[in-house]
């Protein structure tokens, strides 16, 4: 089987509350993500989808991927895409980092693969683990008493794990999660994700603030020193995300013991490809792991779905599904959430289809 084209869609995500807030004042209104499709010499196509957080959230932005697309697509054509993880050392060979740039492209691969073996990409990754998949609910940074009753809403509707947004002014950070552990129910997970926004100076302080509340600390800093620094000096058990962006900072985290759960996004590793791999080590070295993508619609979601699904269940530590977070649906098949919970879908590959007339015309086409 050969690549015989490459079509890319862009489409605007808008957010179902409106705006997503995190650390450093940053927010997006709506979300704008790329969509790949390749086509193949057997009449089987395979979709990706990358959408980054912002420009300002990982060294990523939207026009960033399509172009990087541009650059590498028109190189895979020829290639076997039933063979992703050749097909991923392929393009680390023709273009050097820009992780995001190829994750649609890997993921696509992946869709192809699972297509022509029948089989869903859960099971090409490992195995189905548990009827259904537990997720986690984001809480977009506000006031304290609105981020409480936003963790009280997501409750009613069936979500127990919360990561806040924090990262911001540190005494309003204390705040923060000094009100929303307030209203967690016995058996609820409550995270606090600076996403890099703190000092050294103020991560110290607000771990020691909440020194006696049930809550995990994620990223406080933006260096993997200063993070280290915060962990060693902290009881709070500890997630490392943005400063986990390969296997070589995951085996070095590892040697240092720098935290107890890794969050693994697909697009900032580079694809399935990468985050399974990664996946692999984090449940040999008992490392539980929040699964998930930057950011994305239907196909993130249904990609994102199937990498938790084939992880063993104690080292799930929270999933997202991010179509459920925003107002357009583009990909029929696309897992939905239930009562806080996701289910991979059975059909082969991903498990989903692209709706034409919602993502509109390609913006871009290579083929042979
Ligand atoms: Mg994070």
């Amino acid at each position: 089987m050969k690549i015989t084209a490459i079509n890319v869609y862009q489409i605007d995500l808008p957010l179902q509350e409106g705006r997503y807030a995190w650390s450093g004042g940053n927010s997006v209104d709506v979300f704008d993500s790329t969509v790949v499709e390749i086509e193949t010499d057997a009449g089987i196509t395979g979709v990706g989808e990358v959408c980054p957080l912002g420009p300002a959230y990982l060294p990523a932005f939207a026009e960033g991927a399509r172009t990087g697309i541009r650059e590498l697509a028109p190189r895979l054509l020829g290639l076997d895409p039933a063979r992703p993880m050749q097909v991923s050392y392929f393009m680390d060979a023709a273009m050097r980092g820009h992780n995001y740039v190829k994750s649609p492209l890997d993921v696509a691969c992946w869709d192809i693969l699972g297509k022509v073996a029948g089989l869903p990409v859960c099971d090409l990754l490992g195995g189905r683990y548990g009827k259904d998949i537990v997720l986690y609910r984001a809480i977009s940074q506000e006031s304290p008493e609105a981020m409480a009753a936003r963790c009280r809403e997501y409750q009613s509707e069936g979500y127990s794990r919360f990561q806040l947004k924090v990262g911001g002014d540190p005494d309003t950070d204390i705040e923060r999660i000094h009100a929303c552990a307030d209203v967690m129910r016995p058996g609820d997970v409550l995270v606090a994700d600076a996403n890099t926004g703190w000092t050294r100076h103020a991560a110290m302080r607000v771990a020691a603030a909440v020194s006696d509340r049930d809550v995990y600390i994620e990223q406080p800093c933006a260096e993997y020193a200063g993070c280290l620094q915060v962990r060693r000096s902290t009881a709070r058990p500890f997630v490392l995300d943005e400063s986990m962006d390969g296997m070589a900072p995951l085996l070095q985290g590892l040697a240092d013991s720098a935290m107890d759960v890794v969050n693994i996004k697909i697009a900032k590793v580079g694809g399935l490809t990468r985050a399974h791999r990664m996946r692999d080590v984090c449940v040999e070295a008992g490392i539980a792991m929040t699964l998930e993508d930057t950011w994305g619609g239907d196909v993130a979601t249904a990609a994102i779905a199937h990498l938790a699904h084939s992880t063993p269940e104690p080292m799930r530590f929270s999933v997202t599904d991010f179509n459920s977070y925003v107002t357009t649906a583009f990909a029929p098949g696309a897992p939905r959430r239930e009562n806080g919970r996701l289910v991979a879908p059975d059909a082969p590959g991903l498990g989903v289809t692209l709706d034409y007339g919602v993502l509109g015309a390609p913006v871009w086409r290579t083929a042979t």
